[in-house]
Order: structure tokens, then C-alpha cells, then sequence
């Protein structure tokens, strides 16, 4: 990518500078991270979540604590903000609908509610001929009896909506196992999965403007542990041809999305295969070693997606792994901080979160090494040492 300065094109809408008030729907550490790079950025930041101590609250110029669906609060928001993101997924439709009357929104209404469920997510990856993992869709007993026939055992059950970081799914092996997976999720639609052969997964990052301009990031490998991130690693250690077919899928995802703003887009390697995963209609959490390995890191690209600003230069600076810190890590005192700032190459980052739960996103630490296996390898002696 060129360092050339990008021009504003002729007929775009202004952009949004700094010193303009920008909010944010949602306060958890996506938000902070937004918040951060828009307060250092010049903007100011209001911040609506309805926990008092929320992670982008205490980060934010203004913390308006409100429901997201509070018609007062939402018009506050739009009416002192020049522009609105979000940092989850499970935003109603309805409350960015209300925003835009005030002020620019993006991601737009259409994209979220696509994203944020599966049903319909997997349905229009299927319609705009993205490959995914064989999928039924499951409103009743009837419909879970017909997609077993279908995709076979194992698969996996997943709830349409809500569900995250591997909640709201089960492993079923049987009919049995799979209705009394679907009554434990209280009859809520589902998506029946098959479950592919996984050599590995990987997601790539990019942002669009509403003018169709569109960058990538390098595409990150991704180990899981039960369900939930555990490590990126970067570059993804893949052929060169998955690489760029990934990120082409992606960027052509975006542009049938008409998507604004800043995405992800995970994907399952399955047989030598690119199968799309999951949509994020925001930044993600194996974009998180752009903070310290890229020019621009995803939530500065946030910004300036959402304020019509040219996008920022993607390039990757050092290979990197990225590593999730789990609240399961606080006994005994608490992680060892001092072994792990021991080393000039780890940058950790710590989300102001009061309570640490098991499975709780509490941070991550990005290891910067010009020799990504020695990154690697001081990742996990790292990650077990905390
Ligand atoms: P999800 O919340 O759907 O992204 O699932 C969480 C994790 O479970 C994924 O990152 C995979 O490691 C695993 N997984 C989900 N769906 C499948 C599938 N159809 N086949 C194999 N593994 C899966």
C-alpha cells in the first residue's frame, strides 16, 4: 500500500474532525479501545452502556448509563454526537434506526441484523454464494428431526442469536442429544451445524468506506480453547494463495454487505477449503495485535471509517501473537505481571474490568518478535507462566 496521502473524494460528505463529539453504543473493552484511540485522536467520546462500570465509561468523556434501547438516551447520544458506532453485535436494529435520524451511524441497521444472527447470517452468506459449513435452519422439533436427516452427526447446535465465544452451542451426536439440546436453549431458533474437519481457522480484518474504499489486514491464524480465542498469530502461517483468497472473500463479503465501518470475517481451512464462519460487524478480538503491530490499528480505522476520514495504512510492522488473558487466571493473587513485563518485546493491554469470571475477557499481551516462531514460543511460555 502506497504512503501517499488519500484524497477526499469529490461529493463525499465532509469528514468529521477532530474535536467533534463521537459515540459509541456498547461499553465493553471494544469500546474502551475505540474510546482510546478517538480521545487520542482529538475527538471526544460518549459512551452509552448501562453498567456503571463499564470499560469504555471509564475511558469517555461523557458515560450516559441507559438501556440501549432508552429512547431519551439515544437521543442525547445523536443529538451531541456528529457520528455513532457500535462495538457488539447484538445492538437493536431499532436504536441505530433512531440514532441516524440524528447523526451518522455505521455500521448501517441492515449489516448488524445479518450479522447478528445466525439464521439469517448463514442464509445470506448461502445466497451470495459464500461457502459455509453444511447449515440447517431449526425453528421446531419437526425442522431439528429433518436437519439431522440432512447434515448427519456430529453437529453442532447453535442458538440464532446471542450466543458467543462458544455459548449457546452444543455438540450433538443423536436425535435425543439434540432435542434436549434444543429445550435447554427454551425452543429459541437454531442453526444446525455439521461439524467440519478443522485444519484451522482464520479471520481477517478490513474497513470501507461509504465511499467503497476498502482495506485489509493481514490475515491472523487463530487457535481456540474451548470455544473462545485463546491466540492469534501473524502473519497466519498458511499458503500464500489461502491468504489472499481469505482476504478477497472478505473484501468482496463487504462490498455485497455495503458495509461501513470496520469487520471481521472468520473463517474456518477445512480440506484445503475457505468456509466462512462468522461475521463481526465491528472490530474483533483477533485484530487486536494491530494495536501494536500495524501503522493503524483497527479502532483508530474505526474512527476513521466512521468520521469519512481516508483509511489508514494496514501494513504489518513485526510478526505478532496475540493472547487472550482470561479471568480464569486470577487465583493465587492474581497473574504474574511482573514475569511477563519482564520482557521489552510483550505489550500488554488490561481492559479496567472489576470482576474477573472464568472465560472473562480480561485483557490480552501482544508478543512483537522479528522471528515469528520466537514470538510463538515466548507467547506460550508467557501465556502458562501468568
Ligand atoms: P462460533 O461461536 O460459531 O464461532 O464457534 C466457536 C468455535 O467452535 C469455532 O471457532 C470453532 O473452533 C468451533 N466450531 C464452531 N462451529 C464448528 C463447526 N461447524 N465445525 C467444527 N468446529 C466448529
Amino acid at each position: 500500500m502506497s504512503s501517499k496521502p488519500l484524497p477526499i473524494l469529490p461529493g463525499a460528505t465532509p469528514p468529521i474532525l477532530p474535536g467533534a463529539s463521537l459515540g459509541i453504543l456498547g461499553g465493553g473493552q471494544l469500546g474502551r479501545m475505540f474510546t482510546i484511540a478517538a480521545r487520542t485522536m482529538g475527538y471526544k467520546v460518549m459512551v452509552l452502556d448501562p453498567d456503571f462500570a463499564s470499560p469504555a465509561g471509564q475511558m469517555a468523556d461523557v458515560h450516559l448509563q441507559a438501556d440501549y434501547t432508552d429512547h431519551g438516551a439515544l437521543r442525547q447520544l445523536g443529538e451531541a454526537c456528529a457520528a455513532v458506532t457500535t462495538e457488539f453485535e447484538n445492538v437493536p436494529a431499532a436504536s441505530l434506526i433512531e440514532l441516524a435520524k440524528h447523526c451518522r451511524v455505521s455500521p448501517g441497521a441492515d449489516a448488524v441484523a445479518i450479522a447478528q444472527d445466525r439464521s439469517h447470517e448463514k442464509s445470506w452468506l448461502a445466497q451470495n454464494g459464500f461457502a459455509t459449513a453444511p447449515f440447517a435452519l431449526v425453528y421446531s422439533e419437526g425442522d431439528l428431526r429433518a436437519a439431522l436427516a440432512d447434515i448427519g452427526t456430529p453437529a453442532l447446535l447453535k442458538v440464532a442469536r446471542f450466543g458467543y465465544d462458544g455459548k449457546g452451542q452444543a455438540r450433538v451426536s443423536n436425535f435425543d442429544e439434540a432435542r434436549a439440546a434444543f429445550d435447554e436453549f427454551g425452543g429459541q431458533p437454531c442453526v444446525l451445524e455439521g461439524l467440519v474437519n478443522l485444519e484451522s481457522e482464520v479471520s481477517v480484518v478490513l474497513a470501507r468506506s461509504d465511499a467503497g474504499e476498502c482495506v485489509l489486514y493481514p490475515v491472523a491464524e487463530n487457535r481456540h480453547d474451548n470455544g473462545i480465542l485463546d491466540v492469534s498469530i501473524v502473519p497466519a502461517r498458511v499458503p500464500e494463495t489461502l491468504e489472499q483468497h481469505a482476504r478477497y472473500l472478505a473484501g468482496s463479503l463487504a462490498h455485497k454487505l455495503d458495509y461501513v465501518g470496520v469487520m471481521a470475517v472468520e473463517f474456518f481451512i477445512a480440506d484445503g477449503q475457505l468456509l466462512v464462519n462468522e461475521i463481526a460487524p465491528r472490530p474483533h478480538n483477533s485484530g487486536h495485535y494491530t494495536l501494536d503491530a500495524c501503522v493503524t490499528d483497527q479502532f483508530e480505522q474505526q474512527v476513521r471509517a466512521l468520521c469519512g476520514l481516508p483509511l489508514g495504512d494496514t501494513r504489518l510492522l513485526s510478526p505478532v501473537v496475540m493472547v487472550n488473558i482470561l479471568g480464569d487466571r486470577w487465583h493465587d493473587g492474581g497473574p504474574h505481571w511482573d514475569t511477563l513485563l519482564a520482557h521489552p518485546n510483550i505489550k500488554l493491554h488490561l481492559y479496567g474490568k472489576q470482576e474477573a469470571r472464568p472465560g472473562r475477557k480480561m485483557g490480552h499481551f501482544n508478543v512483537l518478535d522479528a522471528d515469528l516462531a520466537a514470538a510463538l514460543d515466548l507467547a506460550e511460555r508467557m501465556r502458562e507462566a501468568l
